[in-house]
């Protein structure tokens, strides 16, 4: 990666995003790996998948009924003899003639002759002295429910790219392509740093004043939903020794997500101290709420991953550069605010694309939905907020609601939400009925 994305600053949220997708694209795939069909599922394909065989291999019956020649089935009633039975899996061993029909179901091959299947709906059968008849009560044309051979995918035909997320209907793909296994991305591993004296870790009683250290769970949930492999390191306190160290450490995954100590106050110490070893910013804030302190950036990173970390300046590469044999990895970070509900949505919106590229996929798009607002809300403008909400009701009428929250640490809140309500920075009140923009989660 040479290029930055963007000149440090504060950033719209649009501008802010965009920044990171300028930035995914730029990323290169992983290696690969071979894994069974079901391991794969939610990973990233890493070599596309071919049809082994014509989709449908065979002209394929849409349903129960008869199998026939169209030019036989324009003028209605007809009178057609029934001259054979084909089940799915099944074959008929000759061709279907003038005047004929075969029983056929459901997923069946239809026999050569006939060009269209009349649903069994639209027919009786009926004993005669010459045997079996079918009378058909509806007009079918060439071609009626049947799905012709190799109307899907021609054998040879890309039929998975490379970069698609696993989920169940592409496994599924897999599997009807004979695939038990498939070729991956590797996960991306992606460290995870919260900062702040006040945090202990969960084994510990918290004192009165300390909190639990619930972003370092609620991040390497995120980043594991997402395929990536989490890295939790030790809490690092408001130190700045201590906290570059662990900075340091944290540069030997693939990315580094940080929490806390990114805001304007005495003890936030994450921005000097990644410019200390000389991080380049993207930006350093975003015009939301909540998350506006958030910072992405990349720093050089000249050990192996998962190896010894050691950082360098860019402008102080050092005599032995050049002799070097690995080559500079340039990390992503994001340092987001400590606030837990800040933590989760800057998350999602700023770090998934760039787990997204470092795993191998194009970064998924914003879950965005539309919904009819069930209260009013009253908000200020120069933000682009996003509340935690409520989604309620059917297809046909989802409405939502912001639930009452004493600001982005109240956890409770974010618990009983299932998406955020999007307020646009120009707006102070939206009323109650007005559809409004959701983001699921
Ligand atoms: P900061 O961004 O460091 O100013 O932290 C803002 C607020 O988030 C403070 O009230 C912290 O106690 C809280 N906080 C910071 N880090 C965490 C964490 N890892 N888990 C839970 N709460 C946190
Ligand atoms: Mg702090």
């Amino acid at each position: 990666m040479t290029t930055s994305p963007q000149s440090e600053g504060v950033l719209s949220f649009e501008k802010a995003r965009q920044c990171v997708l300028d930035y995914s694209r730029q990323i290169a795939p992983p290696p690969t790996e071979d894994v069974s069909l079901l391991a794969a599922c939610g990973r990233v394909l890493g070599e596309p998948v071919l049809a082994d065989r014509d989709f449908p291999p065979f002209p394929r019956s849409t349903r129960d009924g008869y199998a026939a020649r169209s030019a036989d089935l324009t003028a209605v009633p007809a009178a057609l003899r029934l001259v054979g039975q084909v089940k799915a899996g099944g074959s008929f061993d000759r061709e279907v003639g003038a005047g004929e029909a075969v029983e056929i179901m459901t997923g069946a091959a239809v026999p050569d002759g006939a060009d269209a299947v009349v649903m069994l709906e639209y027919t009786a059968q009926r004993e005669t002295q010459n045997g079996k008849e079918v009378e058909v009560q509806r007009a079918a044309s060439q071609g009626e429910n049947i799905v012709p051979a190799g109307a899907e995918a021609r054998r040879g035909q890309e039929i998975l790219p490379r970069g698609v997320r696993l989920e169940p209907a592409q496994i599924a793909m897999a599997a009807g392509a004979g695939r038990s296994k498939l070729t991956v991305y590797r996960q991306p591993h992606v460290a995870i740093l919260s900062t702040g004296d006040e945090l202990v870790e969960l084994a510990k009683v918290p004192g009165p004043t300390q909190i639990r250290n619930s972003n370092s769970y609620s991040l390497a949930a995120q980043v594991q939903a997402y395929g990536g492999e989490p890295m939790r390191l030790p809490v690092a306190p408001d130190e700045p020794r201590k906290l570059s160290s662990l900075i340091q450490a944290g540069l030997s995954a693939d990315m580094l997500v940080i929490s806390g100590g990114v805001s304007m106050g005495k003890f936030d110490l994450v921005e000097p101290v990644l410019r200390r070893i000389g991080a380049e910013f993207f930006f350093t804030g975003a015009l939301i709420q909540p998350g506006r302190p958030v910072v992405f950036g990349q720093v050089e990173f000249s050990g192996g991953r998962n190896g010894s970390s050691r950082v360098r300046r860019p402008r102080d590469p050092g005599p032995m550069a050049k002799h070097k044999v690995r080559a500079l990895r340039k990390i992503p970070f994001f340092g987001l605010p400590g606030n837990p509900i800040s933590a989760m949505v800057c998350f999602d919106l700023f770090a998934r694309p760039v787990l997204d590229a470092l795993a191998g996929a194009a970064p998924a798009r914003l879950p965005a939905a539309k919904a009819k607002l069930r209260k009013p809300v009253k908000t200020k403008t120069g933000l682009t907020r996003f509340l935690p909400a409520i989604l309620e009701g059917g297809l046909e009428d989802p409405e939502v609601e912001a639930v009452a929250w004493q600001g982005s640490g109240d956890l409770l809140a974010s618990a009983r939400a299932n998406c955020y309500l999007v307020v646009p920075p120009d707006r102070e009140s939206i009323v109650a009925g007005e559809m409004v923009s959701i983001l699921m989660r």
